[in-house]
């Protein structure tokens, strides 16, 4: 029988994450993650974006979690030799003079000059898309390529033994006096990060999943150059192999299954055709489910009643600028005995 310190069931961003701050703190683990391609973090574009919503407000915490997750990631790409954190301003679009006086006005207040730019730089957008009304350019934003840093994370976990690729059979979870017995591993403490899964996990379910479904697309704009990120209804996002860009996503509280749809497709294709003055292919059409939370918190803890059995989950739309701080809260917690946040212990439930 194999001893390790954690079992983390998924490896999406979450699991990914937190498995990497219980190694920094000398634990082993050992991962259970079915890859699929509908998980989010497969699926996501990734974009950190401090300034959101039609009121152009600062995303919750975002002083703390911008920084955090920079270094974050740039230490992950020392330790994993890939590119993951890709600085991009957003160029945002203004569609009218409410719009643009609503921008001005909060580009002049406290604690937003340092994310918000008055006058955009348009770049190659300038000459390959349809000129709007008018832009502001949000400072300090990111795309991180998720699918790099959960694939170079699972070689790594491959070439240390370190993760099983099947699906979690809860049925097989026994609780010991010191901890669970899996398979052949005994394990001191479990953590499930199961992304929209959560929602069927036996222990968890309990808890007040949403869930989203996202549609994107991954199309070729050959020259367009595009470096910046765009959000004119929908996001384009320059993607790692060149001429390849993210065009996303639909938003669904209600649907069938994780598959992509023929409505999801040419709403998206309709939006970028809205803008786009260039030819360009659709390569893929993906979709996904984000695990969101009706109180748009992340999930942190223990289970009420078994101990040693906790959740690391909820990142909802934004497990790109949530995944390193909260996992890195979540790895002090278990090690440290540090009190989790009351705004993101599921004891609030
Ligand atoms: C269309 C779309 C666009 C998005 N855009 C952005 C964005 O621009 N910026 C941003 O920050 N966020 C974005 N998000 C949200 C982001 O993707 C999520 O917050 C994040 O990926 C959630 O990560 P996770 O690890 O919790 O879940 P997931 O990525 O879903 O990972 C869960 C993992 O657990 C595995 N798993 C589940 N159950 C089991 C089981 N029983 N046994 C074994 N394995 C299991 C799954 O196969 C998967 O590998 C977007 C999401 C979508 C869908």
């Amino acid at each position: 029988m194999q001893h390790v310190d954690y079992l983390i069931i998924g490896q999406g961003v979450a699991g990914t994450l937190l498995a990497h701050f219980l190694q920094a703190h000398q634990c082993s683990v050992h991962v259970v993650d079915a890859y699929s391609e509908h998980a989010a973090s497969q699926v996501a574009a990734g974009i950190i974006n401090p300034i959101t919503g039609r009121r152009y407000v600062k995303s919750w915490r975002v002083d703390d979690l911008i920084p955090f997750a920079r270094t974050t990631y740039r230490e992950l790409e020392q330790a994993l030799g890939v590119r993951i954190f890709h600085e991009r301003n957003i160029i945002r679009t203004l569609f009218n003079s409410r719009e643009e006086n609503d921008w001005l006005a909060r580009t002049a207040e406290p604690g937003y000059q340092q994310y918000m730019l008055d006058q955009a730089v348009l770049d190659s957008y300038a000459t390959h898309t349809l000129l709007a009304y008018s832009y502001g350019e949000v400072t300090h934003s990111a795309q991180t390529d998720l699918p790099t840093l959960t694939r170079a994370f699972r070689e790594k976990l491959r070439r240390e033994d370190a993760i099983t690729e099947t699906k979690m059979d809860y049925s097989q979870l026994q609780l010991a006096a010191d901890g669970f017995r899996y398979g052949n591993f005994h394990a001191d403490r479990v953590v499930c990060c199961e992304g929209a899964w959560g929602e069927q996990n036996p222990f968890f379910s309990y808890l007040p999943f949403g869930g989203a479904k996202g549609e994107v697309l991954i199309v070729r704009i050959p020259d367009a150059d595009f470096e910046k990120i765009m959000k004119h209804r929908v996001f384009i996002v320059p993607l790692a192999t060149q001429d390849h860009y993210w065009i996303g996503s639909t938003y669904d509280w209600k649907y069938e299954g994780p598959e992509p749809t023929e409505k999801g497709r040419s709403y998206l294709e309709q939006r970028l055709k809205d803008i786009l003055q260039a030819p360009y292919e659709v390569l893929y059409h993906r979709a996904a489910i984000r695990p969101t939370v009706k109180d748009r918190r992340p999930f942190l803890g223990q289970h009420p009643e078994i101990d040693n059995l906790y959740i690391f989950n909820g990142l909802g739309t934004k497990g790109a600028s949530l995944g390193p701080y909260w996992a890195h809260h979540m790895a002090a917690h278990l090690q440290e005995g540090k009190p989790l946040d009351p705004e993101v212990d599921i004891w609030r439930f």
